[in-house]
């Protein structure tokens, strides 16, 4: 039998959470963000079952599109980093890329070109976040640039990232987007177009309606989970994509006082069943999730107990009646939010998902 760490990741969720985004914002069109190997989903395979659904990829570098186009994706995708050297606007121009400019320069390289096509601009604003764009007070004459350039088509997007938007209310998040809207007016105004609006990641979607846009930018929320704290309706109904399984290999009884794996430091305070699970760090999950954190054992929850191991890690089942080798684990997905797993390791869903490791075969569903 092959070691029985794997992902199983579910398609029919991945269009169930897309459907459903749609139906919350019709009036947008969707830019499934697929960056980061579709959050360790697998771009090629994400990227293959959002076809017919989504009229846009996102994904962070040219290196990022070029896989996809290598399997044949025909999607046109964007580069939310923009190019980071000018001889990849060639590459994007030819491969129907549509490209974020978020400083002077990668503008500057641009109109240095004569691109074979032009290339749809998306001209990215620092609204507050201070992470990328251009300031807004430069937006004016950046984009009176981009608009005179033969390489950029017609249609110029505008588009910022709200810093704070998993926190619903929080006033930084309103003045962002007033700014942004602010801006956006007086665009339109001194050129006289109908220029589209791009704000919203699954945060701004979820919890900010002002923060509609024309074109909206859901990752996390695509993968079926929420970056919100607040149980929503629509988080309610969100399908987790990833679901992280694995199987126990041992089981033994420790007596009240003995202690569990490395560094011995969790204790049985009453004579305890231990199982151990073939999946560790080395398989993606977090080290540092502390004993206590709830996996699923024939749909029950067990907890760890001590540390987690490279390979493996030690749960207490105690309490469950049955258990034996062979019975299925699961980490995190369907049945257990990989938000709450998330908490106890310090950090959040995005980044659990997105740092599995080849290790992991994915079966797709
Ligand atoms: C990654 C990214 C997103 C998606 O963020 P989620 O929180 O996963 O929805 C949206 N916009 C930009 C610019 C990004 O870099």
């Amino acid at each position: 039998m092959p070691r029985p760490a794997k992902m199983k990741i579910d398609l029919t969720a991945l269009r169930h959470n897309c459907a459903l985004i749609s139906q919350v914002a019709p009036q947008s069109q969707i830019v499934a963000v697929i960056k980061a190997n579709a959050y360790g989903h697998g771009s090629i395979k994400i990227a293959e079952a959002l076809q017919g659904y989504i009229s846009l990829l996102a994904v962070s570098c040219v290196e990022e599109a070029m896989l996809l186009r290598h399997e044949d994706i025909k999607t046109p995708i964007l580069l939310l980093e923009g190019c980071f050297e000018a001889s990849e606007l060639l590459c994007a121009s030819q491969n129907n890329m549509e490209v974020v400019f978020h400083n002077q320069q990668q503008i500057d390289d641009l109109l240095s070109k004569q691109l074979p096509k032009p290339i749809r601009a998306w001209l990215k604003v620092d609204s507050g976040m201070h992470r990328l764009g251009l300031k807004l007070d430069e937006a004016q004459d950046c984009y009176r640039q981009l608009k005179n350039s033969k390489n950029v088509k017609d249609s110029i997007i505008l588009m910022t990232q709200i810093a704070s938007a998993d926190d619903l209310g929080n006033a930084h998040t309103q003045r962002q987007l007033a700014d942004f809207h602010q801006l956006h007016q007086t665009l339109e105004k001194e050129f006289g177009d109908k220029i589209e609006t791009s704000i919203g990641n699954s945060a701004t979607i979820m919890g900010w309606e002002t923060g509609s846009s024309d074109w909206i930018r859901p990752g996390i929320m695509l993968y079926g989970v929420s970056p919100l704290a607040e149980s929503l309706p629509l988080a309610e109904k969100l399908e987790p994509v990833m679901t992280l399984k694995s199987e126990i290999i041992a089981l033994r009884d420790v007596p009240k006082g003995d202690k569990v794996g490395y560094g011995s430091t969790w204790e049985a305070e009453k004579p305890s069943v231990i199982a151990t699970v073939a999946i560790g760090y080395g398989d993606g999950y977090p080290r540092n999730a502390r004993s206590g954190t709830p996996v699923l054992v024939n749909g029950q929850r067990a907890y760890v107990a001590g540390r987690v191991s490279m390979d493996m890690l030690s749960i207490d089942v105690t309490h469950i009646s049955g258990v034996k080798v062979g019975d299925e684990v699961i980490l995190w997905g369907k049945g257990l939010d990989i938000n709450e797993i998330a908490q106890w390791a310090n950090t959040i869903g995005h980044e659990l998902m997105t740092r599995m490791p080849m290790r992991v075969p994915k079966s797709y569903c």
